[in-house]
């Protein structure tokens, strides 16, 4: 439903600017005025690196995975017209505070904290998502449905844990755990294709974003 609305979107305001109607689409998209802050997890000092995986003699590190997504997610809230703030640099050291603070000075309404699972058995896979605060649920069910609509693993559900990015910052925030990066096989799928993981991932998160942003949150005891 929300990807046919994007779509019908797309295409209007793709003929609004082919007929000169408007003078820059993106910047009256639905999102437009709107602020999301996307956190490309660990890079907080040199050895933050998250999960690791090696495939073939090469080993892929959960901070560069989270950084794929978040750019990824940028770019699809951004034709919708919406504005992202990014808590650090691709290779950047960046602190918890320093990133609580970035989000706050960019005026963002939600933040999601991209990360990617570990464990030690390289067959586990499937999609959870944390939250700490009651105002952070909304967002973690919608990040946690749209993940598993787009990308089709087990749905693990949402919990709430206080990890994170989720504990300290002054708006609703989310953080996911979209896939196992120590899934061999999703490893090598990575490796090979990026593509094939990182768009349905990224575009889970972009429509929980413009679903929290644009939809009226349900009354209490009406929550799916
Ligand atoms: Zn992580």
């Amino acid at each position: 439903m929300v990807r046919k609305l994007i779509l019908l979107l797309a295409l209007v305001f793709g003929l609004a600017l082919a007929f000169g109607v408007t003078r820059a689409g993106a910047d009256h998209g639905p999102l437009h005025g709107h602020v999301i802050a996307l956190d490309a997890g660990h890079s907080e000092s040199a050895s933050d690196v998250g999960a690791i995986n090696t495939i073939g003699g090469t080993t892929i590190y959960e901070k560069d995975v989270n950084w794929d997504v978040v750019v990824s997610a940028k770019a699809k809230l951004e034709a919708l017209g919406a504005t992202v703030a990014l808590t650090r640099g691709e290779n950047e050291f960046v602190d918890r505070p320093t990133r609580y603070q970035r989000a706050a000075d960019a005026g963002a309404e939600v933040l999601v904290s991209v990360h990617h699972n570990g464990s030690t058995d390289p067959t586990i896979n499937y999609t959870v998502t944390f939250f700490t605060q009651k105002s952070d649920e909304r967002i973690a069910r919608l990040a946690q449905n749209h993940l598993v609509a787009q990308l089709g693993f087990p749905d693990s559900g949402i919990r709430r844990n206080a990890f994170g990015m989720t504990v300290k910052p002054k708006m609703p925030s989310a953080l996911t755990e979209a896939w196992f990066l120590t899934n061999d096989a999703l490893a090598a799928q990575y490796l090979a294709d990026p593509a094939s993981l990182i768009g349905p991932e990224s575009q889970g998160l972009a429509d929980a974003a413009f679903e929290y942003l644009t939809t009226p949150a349900s009354k209490p005891g009406k929550q799916r």
